[in-house]
């Protein structure tokens, strides 16, 4: 198993019952389900929170790994606005979108959207399948879909682009009206609930390592990888000790992004290489503002409208008690199309003074109540789910050639939890396949 984000994890997980190598670039598995800690206080760094599952069967998946699934559930209001320099508390419900400063034809045509979006979600089950239900909605962009198929005012878009640049890597006139829906269909549904752990989804991510033998090696990079006719040839760079290594497993699955996969995998591995040219990613920044922070944030997820600097922020914990430290985790998904290196220039000090400046210009007195700032960089964080993009996905890129399996959510295309699990999942049983295809000499 090369990657110890979600999708490797969960990989490696249902293999229990082989001998599973787990190889991680990083310090730490998890990928980017990634904790802080502040003076003993869990903070999400990373990934934070999911949808609480009503379907039994990814329920009984949470309680296989012993997680805490009714601790986990997110008080009311779980998400608010920051709109013109207000809150608007529970900001996808009916009642809320009645309040918003909107004009009426505005608000009529969003209560619209959410009752299609309810009907949608009685139908609409495309994680792990080979196709999309309403494929023409993955020929626009959410914009366009917004304004011209609804004819929603311009407001309403620029009222979803926070969450849209934070869930999906981009604004609504870059992301496919397919991907942006089926993304706010969760957040308009009266069914959904949402779920967070203290750490945010890193604990997901320590479940399923804590259950490996032997445990994830870290610091270890694949940086090429070689079909050999009884497994597969690995060079690895070891970080740690300074030195690189050769391996051979009898299969492998590559459970990283695809900006990385194309440069490791060799042109006869059986895929065209340039089919990996089409997935784009987006890099996101996320900093911890720590200290005696006092803001009072009627949401658990907490979206602000028209900053470019940051689109959402949690509160650890949610409700100041006495003194206590509080962690602000603010999300920073960076403009979409500058690239990663931009990223990697960034001098941190200056990146955290401009988070510090913005957050202050909406809240003020927040900044001198920080007392450090934890600053984690993403680069290629998100697959952004462009028009057209899941379409070509669907059905056209072969999951696996002989023994190299693929999985990483970016094989969903869509940079959720749910995608990384699945394509976790969906890999483990292809390599199982494959196992006992081979011990029974076929
Ligand atoms: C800041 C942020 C917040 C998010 N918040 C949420 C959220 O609240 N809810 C939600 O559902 N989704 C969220 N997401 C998306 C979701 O968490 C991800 O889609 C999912 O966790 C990705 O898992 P993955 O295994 O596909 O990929 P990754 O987590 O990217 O894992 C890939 C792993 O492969 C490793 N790797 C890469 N190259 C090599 C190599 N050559 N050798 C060895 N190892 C290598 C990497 O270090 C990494 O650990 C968020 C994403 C980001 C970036």
């Amino acid at each position: 198993m090369v990657g110890a984000g979600l999708s490797g994890l969960t990989s490696a997980y249902h293999l229990r019952e082989h001998r599973v190598l787990v190889l991680e670039a990083g310090k730490v598995p998890g990928g980017v389900c990634r904790q802080g800690s502040f003076r003993g206080l869990a903070y999400p760094a990373g990934s934070a929170y999911f949808y609480y599952p009503g379907d039994p069967s990814w329920e009984a998946w949470y309680r296989d790994l012993g997680l805490p699934l009714a601790d986990s559930a997110v008080a009311k209001p779980v998400s608010a606005l920051f709109y013109g320099g207000r809150w608007y508390p529970d900001c996808f419900s009916k009642p809320c979108i009645q309040t918003l400063p909107l004009p009426r034809r505005a608000i009529n045509g969003l209560e619209n959207l959410a009752e299609n979006l309810a009907a949608w979600e009685e139908v609409w089950d495309p994680m792990g399948s080979d196709s999309l239900p309403n494929p023409e909605l993955d020929r626009m962009s959410l914009a366009h879909f917004l304004e011209h198929e609804q004819q929603l005012p311009p407001q309403v878009t620029s009222i979803l682009a926070p969450y849209c640049r934070s869930c999906l890597g981009a604004g609504p006139e870059t992301v496919s009206a397919w991907a942006g829906l089926f993304f706010l269909m969760s957040e308009f549904s009266a069914n959904s609930r949402t779920a967070a752990f203290p750490g945010g989804n890193a604990m997901i991510a320590q479940a399923l390592a804590q259950s490996l033998s032997p445990p994830v090696r870290c610091g270890q990079t694949l940086v090429r990888l070689e079909p050999a006719p009884q497994g597969v040839d690995l060079l690895v760079w070891d970080s740690p000790e300074n030195r690189g290594y050769r391996l051979q497993a009898g299969a492998v699955i590559l459970a990283l992004g695809k900006f990385a996969a194309r440069h490791i995998l060799p042109a006869h591995a059986g895929w065209e290489l340039e089919v990996f040219s089409r997935f784009r990613y987006s890099s996101y920044v996320v900093a911890a503002l720590c200290g005696h922070i006092s803001l009072e944030s009627p949401g658990y997820e907490n979206w602000i409208v028209g900053d470019e600097n940051f689109s959402d922020f949690i509160m650890s914990p949610r409700t100041p008690r006495g003194d206590e430290a509080r962690v602000m985790t603010v999300f920073a998904p960076q403009p979409y199309g500058q690239s990663r290196e931009a990223l990697l220039r960034m001098q941190p000090e200056e990146k955290a003074k401009e988070l510090l400046t913005a957050v202050e210009r909406h809240f003020p007195g927040t900044a001198r109540e920080v007392e450090e700032i934890h600053l984690y960089r993403f680069g290629h964080a998100q697959i952004v789910p462009y028009p057209g993009f899941l379409t070509t996905l669907k059905g056209n890129i072969a999951q696996a050639q002989e023994r190299v399996i693929l999985a990483n959510s970016d094989l969903e295309g869509l940079p959720c939890i749910e995608a990384a699990i699945v394509q976790g999942q969906k890999a483990a049983q292809r390599a199982r396949t494959l196992l006992a295809e081979n011990r029974a000499g076929v």
